[in-house]
């Protein structure tokens, strides 16, 4: 499933310092020469791909960018400190657009990828730059020259590791936001999701990945009914399937054929993706009996690599489940690797 993170924002570079005007004055010089040294260059402002990025969340946060202008140059031709350049980290395959005029900028292709989106002001000259033959004692320096503003927008396609398959109301949206930063809407009615919200899931500090709540899958979608056939569509590209039921359903079984028959009757080669199951809702069940119940379930599912039990409004399992689908998804990814893996060519 494919995502677009987009997000605005107003970078600024630093302008440059001025050139300065200065003359030597030296106890036993009696002319010094011109000694004005040149003013520093402003900070520009860079995009730099970092894989340990992985949307563009915390630019949504702070949107305003400025570098810091360049230090004028000082006498005894002493030139201004260069403004440092502000390096803004962006998940590889982030690309950028000005805002006003809409050119396209450039793209972060892969990790340690440098796009400077407005470059910094160059430092005037001092004074002692001028000096030549015909002018021994220039007065004159020249300004920095100015730093620039531009509106960006900044667009990165993410792709999901992990796609949520579940009736309506199994608890899907719930989970993505019990597990993820992400905050998709909620509400007790079908189809109230009518865009999948991704999320980014963090197992440690560095490891992460991408999980999308798909809207209710109910019976026919393939047949076009309800949203689900166009998200169906997207499944496809999901690495991992997690199958959503929750401990209410009358009849796990059933449920799970139900979404595994609307599944395959769409494309047929949706079924060679690793499965997971979780059943939602832990908490509507008594604590001692869950584990019983999980016992008795479990091997009513054929053909999944794991079957957990959770409850987001408890916070209970999810730290297996992430764990877990975390495995999955490097297992996957291993797998797609490899040339003529299972994954090969999708
Ligand atoms: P979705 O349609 O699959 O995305 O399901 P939602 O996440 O929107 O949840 C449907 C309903 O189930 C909502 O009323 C939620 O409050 C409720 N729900 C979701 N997760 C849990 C849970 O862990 N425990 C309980 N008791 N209710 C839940
Ligand atoms: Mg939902």
């Amino acid at each position: 499933m494919r995502f677009v993170d987009y997000v605005t924002i107003t970078v600024r570079s630093g302008g440059g310092g001025a050139g300065c005007v200065a003359f030597r004055r030296e106890k036993f010089v009696p002319r010094g020469g011109p000694s004005g040294g040149d003013g520093g260059s402003g900070g520009s402002v860079i995009l730099e791909g970092d894989a340990n990025v992985h949307t563009l969340m915390d630019l949504r946060y702070n949107r305003h960018h400025f570098a810091p202008k360049g230090a004028p140059g000082e006498g005894s031709r002493r030139s201004g400190k260069d403004g440092e350049d502000l390096v803004l980290r962006v998940p590889p395959g982030t690309t950028a657009r000005a805002l006003d005029g809409g050119a396209v900028l450039g793209e972060v292709r892969v990790a340690g990828d440098r796009l400077v989106l407005v470059r910094g002001g160059r430092g005037g000259r001092g004074n002692a730059f001028f000096k030549s033959s015909t002018n021994q004692a220039p007065r004159h320096s020249q300004p920095g020259e100015p730093g620039q503003e531009q509106r960006v927008a900044l667009e990165l396609r993410l792709l999901a590791d992990v796609g949520l398959v579940g009736l309506p109301n199994a608890g899907k949206s719930t989970l993505v936001a019990s597990v993820s930063a992400a905050k998709p809407r909620i509400a007790d009615y079908p189809f109230t999701t009518l865009v999948p919200t991704p999320g980014v899931v963090y197992v440690e500090e560095f490891s992460s990945f991408v999980i999308a709540d798909i809207p209710g899958i109910i019976k026919g979608a393939h047949r076009g009914k309800g949203l689900g056939l166009r998200f169906l569509k997207h499944i496809e590209r999901n690495s991992v399937l997690l199958f959503v039921i929750p401990v209410t359903s009358h009849d796990v079984r059933k449920e799970y054929d139900t979404l595994l028959g609307e599944l395959s009757a769409f494309d047929a080669k949706i079924l060679s993706k690793p499965r997971c199951i979780v059943f939602s809702k832990a908490d509507l069940l008594p604590e001692p009996e869950r584990e019983a119940w999980l016992k008795s379930r479990s091997p009513l599912i054929p053909d999944v690599e794991r079957v957990l039990l959770c409850s987001a409004v408890a916070g209970y399992g999810i730290d297996a489940l992430k764990r877990t689908l975390w495995t999955l998804v490097e297992h996957e990814k291993r797998e797609r690797a490899q040339p003529g893996g299972r994954g090969h060519g999708r």
